[in-house]
């Protein structure tokens, strides 16, 4: 159930074993002080994290949790605070540092905030002026520091999440981005079958160009043919290169005739385009598009991978899986 669970969600589900060692035992020393308020209080706090915990347990995605779990808090910490004074303003320091933790930066500012004002609303009665000055400054600290601390940290996640998914030398999406939008797609394809396409490219005899002319003028030609098919593309089509001179198109709800029509569009670009003096440079694709019966992503990929493969017998052409290919820039048709 946790198996690819986050951090996030596993400290939900643990929620209930916590709330266990630091409020259950809070609770019974209420009920035989017999403050009931409280009591009643804390075991009503005690059962909602065990809820939240089971849910958090038995449920993929935990965005609505994690912002009830903040409410739970921001309620626990002003509710004890109403009730019992002074004692129970310790509660707030946690309270803020977990609302930085749990929520956006922005909700998490806008709640610190809302929380501090209704402290501040509630502690008034019962500190001098000067106490609840310093305690509202110190809440101020923490809330400061753990907002500076949650915007570095989501920067950087946004950096690494946008690193993980991105080649390195041609800035298109990488393999593992790959299969995630195409994961996506087939998961969309299964609730609404709107036709869905795959061309698998590949570089004509690349290895021939590094021999010839050098790993780096390799490289330009990499660079350049993701750049002119980034330019025939759709603002919804995805590029990613797979590998050294492979590259997927997943267009957007294209069928399998228009998919080849795309193909033929980008290789007769490619075989017209300079790269290099006195050498031309030509593409092969293989075009598959996904139906009920290719099942997952790995039979959908050997769809376009056999393609590809019939491709190459000729190379500079287009293939689908079965029927006519498409070789010479007239685009005539070769059985
Ligand atoms: P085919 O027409 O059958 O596809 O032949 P090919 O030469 O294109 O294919 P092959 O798989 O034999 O060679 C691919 C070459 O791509 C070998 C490898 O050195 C080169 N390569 C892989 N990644 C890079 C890269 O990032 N930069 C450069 N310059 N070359 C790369
Ligand atoms: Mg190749
Ligand atoms: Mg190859």
């Amino acid at each position: 159930m946790l198996a690819r669970s986050t951090l996030q969600q596993r400290i939900l589900c643990v929620m209930p074993l916590l709330s266990a060692a630091g409020i259950l035992p809070l609770t019974i020393y209420r009920f035989i002080q017999a403050e009931w308020d409280m009591a009643l209080l804390d075991l009503a706090i005690f059962i909602l994290m065990c809820l939240i915990g089971y849910f958090a347990y038995h449920q993929k995605h935990v965005s609505t949790l994690k912002i009830l779990f903040c409410l739970l808090a921001i309620f626990g910490s002003l509710s004890t605070l109403y009730l019992k004074g002074e004692s129970q303003l310790f509660w707030c320091y946690p309270t803020i540092a977990l609302l930085f933790y749990f929520l956006t930066v922005r909700l998490a500012a806008m709640s610190s905030l809302l929380t501090l004002i209704g402290i501040a609303i509630l502690a008034a009665p019962f500190l001098s002026d000067l106490l609840l000055a310093t305690f509202l400054i110190t809440l101020m600290i923490t809330a400061s520091c753990s907002l500076a601390f949650s915007y570095e940290t989501s920067k950087q996640n946004e950096q690494l999440e946008t690193l993980s998914k991105t080649d390195p030398l041609t800035k298109t999406l990488n393999r593992r981005a790959f299969t995630e939008v195409a994961e996506l797609q087939i998961s969309k394809y299964q609730r609404n079958p709107v036709a869905t396409s795959m061309i698998l490219l590949d570089i004509d005899h690349f290895k021939s160009i590094n021999d010839k002319f050098g790993h780096n003028q390799g490289d330009e030609v990499l660079i350049k043919v993701c750049h002119l098919i980034q330019q025939e593309l759709r603002v919804n089509d995805y590029l990613f290169r797979i590998g050294g001179e492979e590259f997927i198109i997943l267009p957007y709800a294209i069928n399998q005739e228009q998919a080849i029509q795309l193909a033929i569009k980008l290789k007769e670009l490619i075989e017209k385009y300079h790269f290099i003096k006195d050498h031309q440079v030509t593409i092969s694709c293989g075009v598959a598009e996904y139906t009920k019966n290719e099942g997952t992503l790995k039979d959908w990929y050997a769809e376009a991978d056999s393609a590809l493969y019939r491709a190459k017998s000729t190379r500079n052409t287009v293939c689908p899986t079965k029927g006519t290919c498409y070789s010479d820039s007239q685009s005539r048709a070769t059985k």
